[in-house]
């Protein structure tokens, strides 16, 4: 429920319902016009939770009576789920966006823009005052709006409209019951919860999702299973902050509410199931009922991405995390002792407003202490709205940019080293299938979220009987023997199980 809006309107599952049998109506009759139905495609910006809000519109559409266009161009409905955590992806999407524009014709394709950028009013103003053929925007999170969308653009017509706004509208119900087209059908996306109560500093997401918000716990099992079920080997666990699910259920009286260390242990319990992953932890929830779960139970990830973001406490308590180093490598300590060999990632801003090269350093000193297995990077980039975006000083830019060089490479070094420890040794990998870089090759992750790429047949009928040894199917779990560590994979050949 967006509880940022004070005049919302709710769709129920009843006109839910309705209007996905108006656009279906459309959609058949469409079908028997031209002998081919109406086609989508879906651009995604952001994080994984963004892509499977995706993945649950491909599925809305599916059911609609839609299928899957092969680009923007020859698609009757193209969507933009946006992302507004990085300046990067905003522009990205506006790029994307003005390209449409040469090939609208007639109000084909239709166009609609959902996600977190239009949760914010710059954004949603400069969608309908620059891209005026832009036929619907809605909100984050919340893809039962579409067929409303859909139906409002439809009943219009194809003559000049203005775009169709319902950024402030919000879905009833648990998103079990909606259709979904998984990516992966061999990785699950689940989201546990969404919203943030965090108000970190230099973000932008409690502003555009919300508050948080814990599905029930009964529906998150029961889709979990129903995607093992399916053929899901891995089950991802998202939320903004998954550590605190359940906080808002007890708070609302429902006092038993189960924590995230219990909904983490039934899951790894689903038969069939090889890992379940969980993105992200905030360090300041990371519970010791957690860590111990993390140790005990084998089919739970042996990885944790756990952002560090700063290693010096002045800058923590400026960007609101509510831990300090210490708390951090304490945690780091005990998070090795109780599941051996537990990679690290982690996510680390270079250039937070104020950072000083002491700041800097006690960020070198902390990595130097964890010697992360892996870590996404980033230069601070200032989010209009949050309190950070005001003490941003463009001056400082070129120490910052030095700064942030040392630290990749010191980083890469910690990377590329973990990686060779594992060189010559036999690895668990479920296969995603062709490598996005080189499609003669394979690829798939370890049980610790390790990208491995390696040579093999790709079967794409996951009904084949494969016939060589060198045969795989996307979903397979496999054994790789690792050849060669690079900085962010490793490569290595196939081996065959006596
Ligand atoms: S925990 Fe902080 S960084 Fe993460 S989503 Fe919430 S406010 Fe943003």
């Amino acid at each position: 429920m967006k509880d940022h809006f004070e005049n919302y309107k709710t769709i129920t599952e009843y006109e839910f319902d309705e209007q996905l049998s108006i656009v279906k109506e459309w959609a058949i009759s469409s079908l028997q016009d031209t002998g081919k139905p109406p086609t989508y495609f879906v651009r995604t910006f952001g994080c994984q939770q963004n892509d499977h809000d995706s993945e649950l519109a491909a599925g809305i559409l599916e059911e609609m009576g839609f299928r899957l266009a092969a680009s923007p161009e020859v698609a009757d409905v193209v969507l933009f789920n946006t992302c507004s955590v990085r300046a990067n992806a905003d522009n990205r999407f506006y790029g994307h966006l003005g390209s449409l524009k040469p090939i609208r014709r007639g109000g084909r394709p239709i166009i609609g823009v959902f996600g977190c950028m239009m949760e914010q009013e710059l954004h949603v103003e400069t969608v309908k005052r620059t891209f005026p053929y832009v036929d619907f925007i809605f909100g984050a999170g919340d893809v039962r709006v579409l067929p409303h969308a859909l139906s409002d653009v439809l009943s219009a017509g194809t003559g000049k409209r203005k775009t169709v706004d319902l950024t402030h509208c919000s879905g009833l119900g648990d998103d079990t019951s909606l259709p979904v087209r998984r990516g992966d059908p061999h990785r699950a996306l689940v989201t546990i919860m969404s919203g943030c109560n965090n108000f970190c500093s230099y973000c932008i997401v409690p502003y555009t999702r919300g508050r948080e918000r814990s599905r029930s716990y009964e529906k998150i099992l029961e889709e979990a299973e129903r995607a093992v079920k399916l053929g899901a080997k891995e089950i991802m666990l998202l939320g903004q902050n998954v550590n605190s699910y359940g906080n808002d259920l007890r708070k609302t009286g429902i006092a038993d509410a189960p924590t995230f260390a219990k909904l983490l242990q039934e899951i790894a319990h689903i038969d069939g199931l090889w890992a379940v992953r969980y993105m992200t932890s905030h360090p300041k929830d990371l519970s010791d009922e957690l860590i111990e779960v993390i140790g005990r139970e084998p089919r739970v990830e042996s990885h944790i991405h756990l952002p560090l973001q700063s290693g010096s406490d002045k800058i923590l308590r400026k960007m609101n995390r509510r831990y300090d180093s210490a708390r951090y490598l304490e945690l780091v300590r005990k998070l090795r002792s109780a599941r051996e060999n537990i990679s690290i990632s982690t996510d680390l801003i270079v250039g937070f407003p104020g950072e000083t090269e002491e700041d800097f350093e006690a960020t070198l000193r902390v990595m130097e202490e964890v010697r992360f297995d892996a870590a996404f990077t980033f230069l601070y980039s200032p989010r209009v709205g949050t309190p950070a975006a005001d003490w941003f000083d463009e001056s400082q830019q070129d120490i910052v940019r030095e700064r942030f060089m040392r630290l990749v490479e010191y980083q890469n070094e910690c990377s590329l080293a973990s990686n060779r420890a594992l060189e010559d040794k036999v690895l668990d990998v479920l296969v995603d299938g062709r490598s996005r870089r080189d499609d003669t090759v394979l690829s798939g992750r370890t049980h610790d979220d390790r990208l491995v790429n390696f040579t093999g047949v790709l079967r794409e009928n996951t009904s084949c009987l494969c016939n060589s040894f060198a045969d795989v199917c996307r979903g397979d779990i496999v054994r790789v023997a690792i050849e060669r560590a690079n900085v962010n994979s490793l490569d290595g050949r196939l081996v065959k199980d006596d």
